[in-house]
């Protein structure tokens, strides 16, 4: 008892037809050192943190121990990647220990990541460093906090073992937690493999998991399918209303379950830029800001085609089907979209000419590159100091072309009557003061990784936990990068 209560796997998962993964054990590694360990995150799954951070619980979040009930496995999957289509991925670095099921009655995955290699590891040596890992504990956890969707980091562990990248560098394994790793990609494993039986299968476990309403309908593949369309409509706006660019939008790395996976080479927005591309490897911006709705659909069209075989008997009814479900995507996603972009500048309820403002606002920050963050926080306060509009309008290459706007906008909000502090803090629920700028995130991990020095790690994750609200003394956080700080590239995660 002095260690605390274990977790209490259940592994429907592993339940499903053998050919949808492969059982394995995480492999051992040298030196366990637990970095962090997410104790709000334990609360919320009905884990004992005494367990977690006791030498079972750390020695189970390196990969040492299985403990009793987990039933190891390395999930199947395939994936467009960049748009060529590879029918053989799957897990090659992460082991799905099994599941839980939280105090709410949620079910919820315990994946290590970094955990060593797999049937499914091609080249790969199945690990994972310090920088990335820590840098997923980052910026999952902040879009957690910005009550986005998403996977979210339960531990980081050291193993004391180096991996080589371009150079050496220090291993870790992330335990990530998820309403569950199904992707796009996954369906497209089966439907590459013209398996019915299996993405039936899947099918039944997806819908038993994301959508148990779907099992009602007249014919459940299709309404799971809608379901997926609209949680990607309204996650890609929820990412693109805090300038989030998720660099790596592979159909592999698109959930069922509509959260946030794969912390690559994702970054946020410092100026506001919608061909904006940080990642590396995307070299034709594939993957930039504003095409990310584009992309969502392309992947949906995908799931569309594997999930086929499932919406009917007969092909062209099938087809139809789907066409008409796919179609629901671009009007959902403006739709949250719009809203959001309303609901940032103040405007709880749209009349005429509306959309115009904000359309107007985002051209006006593309010229005057004005910072995304601090533009949209900074007219949170103008609402009660009309000072504060000075502000703003220092955060665009040109102030003055910022005027004549800030008087259309002035003038329509005063129309609707709502009460100047009430009206504020609305908008400061919807935009936030904090995001994970680029160049501190860079500075945390080189501190980490270089100085074994998880203080500024700790700051920002502090920072972070609370993004919406002024936080006194932090204000380096806020601050956009001087020139020399800019973060050009990010480097996919390894
Ligand atoms: P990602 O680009 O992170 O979406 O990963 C694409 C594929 O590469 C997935 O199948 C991963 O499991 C695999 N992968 C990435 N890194 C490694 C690694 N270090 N070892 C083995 N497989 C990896
Ligand atoms: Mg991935
Ligand atoms: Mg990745």
């Amino acid at each position: 008892a002095e260690a605390g209560t274990p977790p209490d796997f259940d592994n429907s998962y592993a339940r499903l037809p053998e050919r949808l993964f492969a059982r394995l054990p995480p492999t051992p590694v040298k030196a366990p050192r637990l970095l962090r360990l997410n104790e709000g995150l334990a609360a919320e799954l009905g884990l004992d943190p005494t367990w977690l951070g006791s030498e079972a619980g750390v020695a189970t979040l390196a990969g040492n121990h299985v403990p009793q009930g987990a039933e190891p496995i390395a999930q199947a999957y395939a994936g467009h990647q960049f748009g060529q289509f590879n029918p053989a991925l799957g897990d090659g670095r992460a082991i799905l220990l099994g599941e839980v099921l939280t105090p709410a009655g949620e079910r919820r995955d315990i994946q290590l990541k970094g955990s060593g290699p797999t049937p499914f590891s091609r080249r790969g040596d199945g690990r994972a460093g310090v920088g990335p890992v820590l840098r997923e504990y980052i910026i999952s956890e902040a879009m957690a906090a910005f009550g986005i969707p998403t996977t979210r980091s339960l531990a980081a562990v050291a193993t004391g073992e180096w991996i080589f990248r371009e150079d050496a560098v220090p291993g870790a394994v992330l335990t990530r937690t998820a309403a569950s790793h199904i992707r796009v990609g996954t369906f497209q494993y089966f439907a590459a493999r013209r398996d019915t039986d299996a993405l039936r299968a899947l099918a039944d476990h997806a819908i038993a998991r994301h959508d148990p309403v779907a099992a009602a309908d007249a014919n459940p593949a299709l309404a799971l399918f809608r379901g997926v369309v609209a949680r990607q409509a309204d996650l890609i706006a929820r990412w693109m209303l805090v300038g989030f660019i998720h660099g790596v939008m592979n159909t592999d790395n698109c959930a069922i379950s509509g959260e946030t996976i794969d912390y690559g080479p994702c970054a946020f927005l410092d100026a506001f830029h919608t061909a904006a591309v940080f990642s590396s490897i995307d070299h034709g911006g594939r993957y930039a800001f504003g095409n990310q709705p584009g992309i969502a659909h392309w992947n949906l069209a995908r799931l569309a085609e594997a999930m086929l075989p499932l919406f009917a008997g007969d092909e062209d009814q099938a087809v139809a089907l789907a066409r008409e479900a796919l179609g629901g995507f671009a009007t959902a996603f403006g739709g949250a979209w719009r809203e959001g972009l309303l609901r940032k500048v103040g405007i709880a309820a749209a009349a005429e000419g509306d959309e115009q403002i904000v359309q107007d606002l985002l051209d006006l920050m593309e010229k005057g590159q004005a910072d995304f963050t601090l533009t949209f926080r900074g007219l949170c306060d103008a609402v009660e100091d009309p000072a504060a509009l000075d502000r703003v309008r220092s955060l665009f290459a040109d102030p003055a072309a910022f005027d004549p706007w800030a008087a259309r906008w002035q003038a329509r909000i005063a129309a609707d009557g709502t009460a100047p502090a009430a009206r504020a803090v609305a908008m400061r629920a919807v935009n936030p003061a904090y995001i994970p700028r680029n160049h501190i995130v860079e500075a945390a991990l080189a501190a980490a990784v270089q100085q074994d020095d998880l203080g500024p790690f700790e700051a920002l994750l502090a920072v972070l936990a609370r993004p919406f609200e002024e936080q006194p003394g932090r204000e380096r956080y806020a601050a956009p990068p001087q020139p020399e700080e800019r973060v050009l590239a990010t480097f996919c995660g390894t």
